[in-house]
């Protein structure tokens, strides 16, 4: 197990069972300013987080100006996790 993740992130999972993204909360509530892991390690930058409630951040810019989708949309669970195209 991963000592270095929170309290809902750092259960023993049954083979088959999917872990669900935390957003890396241990470390964004950490530091303020900091990005989760994947964000931060990509080389591409494909991956962006910010505030949604923030209306200059990025993840708003990318929202309102990109071709964005949800998946699975119909079944309205609210997802925060948003698939954009590049162009
Ligand atoms: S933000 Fe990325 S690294 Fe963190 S839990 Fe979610 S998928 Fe994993």
């Amino acid at each position: 197990m991963n000592p270095d993740t929170h309290y809902l992130g750092n259960r023993p999972r049954p083979v088959g069972v999917v872990e669900k993204c935390t957003f890396c909360i241990q470390r964004v509530r950490e530091t303020p300013g900091r990005y989760p892991a994947c964000v931060e390690v990509c080389p591409v930058g494909a991956r962006k987080f910010g505030n949604l409630l923030d209306p200059e951040s990025e993840i708003r810019y990318i929202i309102e100006n990109k071709r964005v989708f949800i998946l699975k949309e119909d079944l309205n669970t609210q997802p925060k996790f948003y698939y954009f195209y590049a162009t």
